[in-house]
């Protein structure tokens, strides 16, 4: 039973901000904090009185309205135990598997490092949502700017394995360009193609292509795709370790 409401709403150049409320305690959380002025904003729109802030990662675009927020509100502010110290203002550590609690709703911790080295998502598995920060985008993925091609492969395997119909918010919107990059590593795939029409239209009239899903990703996105037998024959990587494969996409997207 779906319990948790949803509002995203776009903040700083290419970010987003989402809002999570539980009608039933009032409960309200934001997924990190890029700016603090435009957080109150979409706040004071909904009605809604902030209690928790949920950090995906260190970076300053995730975190930059945290000081001001925090002493607006009194909220609590939760996020990664591997980055606590270049996060400001966190009062509550999490780790791969913990529980956070907005209000009546639970979600689950997941760690999903490769674009910082303690970078967490978080899952609400009874609504069916997940907000994964810069660790998955739209046809695309976070950069390797701490770690690896395999740590950040893992990463991707566990967001995978999560339901396809779970809906999946992410950090920042870039659908449009990355589905130009990922048309010149796997151009035979008509979800992709389909999928970049529409990126394309949505951005024409400046609405977002988020959120998408997981079955989605699934389908369209290169970066979940080393598997795909087309994308192996055009890498001439046939048959190599998974995370290579991922490795090497992810290096062309860096030149492309
Ligand atoms: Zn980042
Ligand atoms: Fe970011």
């Amino acid at each position: 039973m779906a319990r948790l409401e949803v509002h995203q709403f776009p903040m700083r150049s290419d970010n987003y901000g989402v809002l999570l409320h539980d009608p039933a305690t009032e409960a309200t959380a934001s997924i990190d904090a890029p700016d603090a002025e435009e957080l109150f904003a979409a706040l004071h729109e909904k009605g809604w009185v902030l209690t928790h802030i949920l950090i995906t990662h260190h970076h300053h675009d995730h975190t930059a309205g945290n000081t001001i927020v925090k002493r607006m509100t009194g909220c609590t502010i939760i996020g990664p135990a591997k980055e606590a110290g270049s996060i400001p203002g966190i009062d509550v550590t999490v780790e791969d598997g913990d529980t956070v609690e907005i209000g009546s709703v639970k979600g689950k911790v997941i760690e999903t490092p490769g674009h910082t080295r303690g970078h967490v998502s978080y899952s609400f598995p009874d609504d069916k949502l997940v907000f994964v920060g810069d660790t998955l985008f739209s046809v695309g993925c976070g950069k390797l700017l701490e770690g690896d091609a395999k740590m950040m492969w893992s990463s991707l395997e566990k967001l995978a394995k999560l339901p396809p119909d779970t809906k999946l918010y992410c950090g920042h919107e870039y659908t449009n360009n990355n589905c130009r990059f990922a048309l010149t590593v796997e151009p035979e795939n008509a979800a992709l193609q389909a999928r970049a029409a529409e990126a394309a239209k949505l951005a024409e009239k400046g609405e977002p292509a988020l959120p998408t899903t997981i079955a989605q990703e699934l389908a369209t996105n290169p970066f979940l795709r080393p598997t795909s037998p087309a994308i192996q024959k055009r890498l001439g990587m046939e048959g190599r370790e998974l995370s290579e494969i991922f490795g090497e996409i992810r290096k062309r997207k860096d030149r492309f």
